[in-house]
């Protein structure tokens, strides 16, 4: 057998054996009742940022969407498919959640991606396309902060405020926001030390 797919069957017989049948009434219910999550979450893909482990979060009580960098695209008219604002469509519209968090986090690839020029020439397949949404962030951010030390870290959390900016582009979420019903927050998560930063309402980052 592969190795991967021991570790997947081992992980399964794991979660079953385990988490599963302390949480199986959980489980019951959310099978028999559907979901009703009150926050999203739109995370990175990157394997050591798990935002459900961060926020110790149970089945059924964060609706997740991961992609490259955390990026909410803004609104446009292309006919390209859209996995993300689908998933933020659906959480703000039939779930009605109560908060969407933009999870940022330390040494993000796109986002180093995304400063190394990646997408500038639109010769770097999807990842440089997608990181691309943040050139105008990224271009303002280095001529304000032409000298900055961490540029890295800037960036990863103007990435995050980019995004904020980029949702308040949709009307379905415009909206919801302006009637006090639904809540746009930034968070930061550095892996070194589990060090979680939320956002102000004027996008300052403030360690938790
Ligand atoms: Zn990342």
């Amino acid at each position: 057998m592969s190795e991967w797919r021991a570790r997947l069957e081992k992980g399964y017989q794991d979660f079953k054996s385990g988490d599963f049948l302390e949480q199986k009434a959980l489980y019951e219910t959310l099978g028999t009742h559907g979901q009703n999550p009150d926050i999203m979450l739109i995370a990175c893909a990157d394997s050591r940022v798990d935002p459900t482990d961060i926020f110790n979060a149970y089945p059924g009580e964060m609706f997740v969407a991961r992609n490259v960098a955390n990026i909410v695209p803004p609104a446009g008219n292309d006919e390209a498919y859209h996995g993300t604002l689908a998933a933020i469509e659906y959480a703000v519209t039939v779930l009605e959640v109560d908060v969407i968090v933009i999870l940022g986090h330390e040494s993000c690839g796109g986002i180093a991606g995304c400063l190394a020029g990646l997408g500038e020439t639109g010769a770097d397949g999807y990842v440089g396309s997608w990181v691309s949404i943040l050139n105008d962030a990224k271009n303002k951010l280095i001529a304000n902060n032409p000298n900055a030390e961490n540029l890295q870290f800037e960036m990863e959390l103007e990435g995050i405020r980019q995004s904020i900016r980029n949702l308040m582009t949709y009307r379905f979420v415009k909206d919801v926001v302006e009637t006090g019903k639904l809540k746009l927050q930034g968070a930061y998560f550095g892996i070194h030390s589990a060090e979680l930063m939320l956002a102000d309402d004027d996008g300052q980052f403030i360690k938790v």
